[in-house]
């Protein structure tokens, strides 16, 4: 059974990972526009890749949801530990 992901220094389990450098083919996005009656425009809140044929990325870097914090290394060795059981443990 999976496990999930836990920040080391907070215990959430959300993190949210931003890729670099994308190299991005046949890619479908969203892009977010909210009105603001205050400012009385729109704001552009991003585009979201929904989907892809192929990503590819120089780096990237995680997240913690719940605190912020950098929890790169922690999340490399998360995926690492949830891709090959037979793998890691040594
Ligand atoms: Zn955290």
């Amino acid at each position: 059974m999976a496990e999930p992901f836990k920040c080391p220094h907070c215990g959430a389990h959300d993190y949210v990972v931003v890729l670099t450098g994308c190299n991005i083919t046949g890619a479908t996005l969203h892009d977010a526009y909210t009105w603001s009656e205050e400012a009385q425009e729109y704001s552009f809140g991003g585009s979201l890749v929904v989907e892809s044929e192929t990503l590819e990325n120089e780096g990237g870097s995680a997240l913690c949801g719940g605190c912020e914090a950098d929890v790169t290394d922690a999340v490399t060795a998360y995926q690492a530990s949830q891709g090959d059981a037979a793998e890691g443990e040594a």
